[in-house]
């Protein structure tokens, strides 16, 4: 039997010992930054394989500067305390990891400064996240994109994935299995909780880290073996949002939606409407690389 523990304030406790009071900072007032994680189990080699852990704690711990904390931490050492987490968990399946840093005290007064910073991590079992195999009906959300000079998109921050939530469930209440979100500039930033990739003309295009996204660590991958695998071309450029409705093929990244599939947006059919050639590549490569199946990408799969 599985038993599910938690990082909390320096230590692994049971789940059920990691609770927080409802005056605490980070609930009242969203000053936290989150991560995810996922973990792939390897019936083979009977292991579990945590994915970019380093890259993933790095981005977290930019994202913790960001809000003026002082963590006692490295990407390797919250690496290794994941690691610790997953060996007290057991689990012998595929895993989601959450980590959080946030601000602990409780009271009342929004500021960043003079309040107290602690890390929590857990897991828990997670498949698929939405539509993947057969593709996804997305729309242009009407809502817009929090803007670097508002909450920097960038930084995984907490409170700013209201914006994310007010997109996902109005698109989900119209019908939609995800949205594209438009920035201020009114290019396509992202989705809710992935990347967006568009192919025109043999071309894969997603848009620059400049344009409001989160710093995709699953966006990177592919990109990577976009080049190095496939030697197609890639250009990091804004993306307009009729390009959405001509270009030859779709899919979304992330590390709970891995490569999904983008088959129609706002009732127009990307392509022929079947998944695409590059698409469909880049998905299967991708998996191969989180089971640990390709020795020249291994580096990226820390065992438990
Ligand atoms: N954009 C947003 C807004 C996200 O929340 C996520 C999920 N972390 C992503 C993109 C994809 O990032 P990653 O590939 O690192 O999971």
């Amino acid at each position: 039997m599985n038993t599910a523990h938690a990082y909390f304030e320096g230590k692994i406790v049971p789940m059920d010992e990691a609770k927080i009071s409802i005056a605490s900072h980070a609930l009242n007032y969203g000053t936290a930054a989150f991560g995810g994680l996922r973990g792939y189990w390897n019936e083979k080699q009977e292991k579990l394989f945590v994915f970019r852990p380093l890259d993933h704690y790095r981005r977290l711990l930019n994202s913790s500067k960001m809000l003026c904390m002082e963590l006692p931490h490295t990407p390797e050492s919250l690496t290794q305390i994941t690691i610790d987490l997953l060996k007290a968990d057991n689990w012998r399946q595929d895993v989601y990891i959450r980590p959080l840093v946030y601000k602990a005290d409780a009271g009342i007064g929004v500021r960043l400064h003079d309040l107290r910073d602690e890390v929590s991590i857990f897991a828990l079992p997670f498949g698929a996240y939405g539509k993947n195999e057969d593709g996804a009906h997305v729309t242009v959300s009407s809502w817009r994109r929090i803007d670097d000079n508002v909450i920097p998109a960038r930084g995984k921050i907490s409170g700013a994935y209201a914006n994310s939530a007010l997109i996902k469930t109005d698109a989900i209440r119209s019908g939609f299995d995800e949205a594209l979100v438009l920035d201020n500039n009114g290019h396509i930033s992202e989705g809710t909780a992935m990347n967006v990739f568009i192919v025109r003309d043999g071309v894969l295009v997603t848009p620059p880290v400049t344009d409001n996204i989160l710093e995709g660590i699953t966006r990177r991958t592919v990109l990577e073996l976009a080049r190095e695998e496939l030697g197609i071309p890639v250009v990091e450029r804004s993306i307009d949002r009729t390009e959405a409705y001509i270009c030859d093929e779709m899919f979304l990244t992330g590390t709970a939606a891995q490569v999904t599939v983008v088959t129609k947006v706002d009732h127009r059919s990307v392509g022929s409407g079947q998944p695409g050639e590059i698409t469909l590549k880049l998905r299967q490569l991708f998996d191969d690389v989180v089971h640990g199946k390709v020795e020249k990408y291994a580096r990226w799969n820390v065992a438990v």
